[in-house]
């Protein structure tokens, strides 16, 4: 196991994701704000902490409700997909998403007859797809020796790593024999 990265300060409660939009929601379609994150470690859900929330965003009223685009950057701890350092990745975050007002049926994002705006199910979702195919502690990681486990990032632990895998080898002689044993009968 290795030890969990502690962090300093306790994370901030995912309500400072729900942002009031009700100044929004009040003018006509056509109607935007701009505006941007910068926050510390946060809470996002029950499964979901991260390390850091930033960057630009855009509210835009449309005649469906508010239309939230922004460029994110999300700070996500956890171990490289390739040597298992603990690292803090950054995920770039593409949002786009409308969310529908007044509440409609059938719409996986609204905003509240409190006029609020609640970031954190979406930011959960962006998360999770940026996050998918494993974080890397830098994008060229070199991962670990699969002979010896040595990290190839910190020195070159000397291994032969181009030998065949033994089984393709165990197949190759196979078909090396096959070859031998069935030569082509020459035409007379
Ligand atoms: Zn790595
Ligand atoms: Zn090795």
């Amino acid at each position: 196991m290795m030890p969990q990265v502690n962090e300093t300060a306790r994370p901030l409660n995912p309500r400072v994701l729900r942002l009031n939009v009700g100044d929004i929601t009040g003018a006509g379609p056509g109607y935007r704000q701009e505006a941007s994150l910068d926050l510390p470690a946060l809470q996002v859900s029950d499964d979901l902490v991260l390390a850091f929330l930033r960057g630009p965003f855009r509210l835009s009223r449309t005649r469906e409700g508010v239309l939230l685009q922004g460029e994110l950057l999300a700070g996500l701890r956890g171990e490289c997909d390739r040597c298992l350092t603990p690292t803090l990745a950054e995920l770039p975050l593409q949002m786009e998403e409308l969310y529908s007002y007044p509440l409609a049926s059938g719409v996986e994002f609204s905003i509240g007859e409190d006029g609020m705006l609640d970031l954190a199910p979406l930011l959960r979702a962006e998360v999770l797809i940026a996050g998918a195919s494993g974080l890397l502690c830098r994008a060229d990681c070199r991962g670990l020796c699969p002979r010896c486990g040595a990290s190839l990032n910190e020195r070159d632990c000397g291994c032969e790593l181009d030998d065949v895998d033994p089984r393709l080898a165990a197949l190759r002689q196979l078909l090396d024999e096959a070859a031998t044993t069935q030569e082509p009968e020459q035409e007379s």
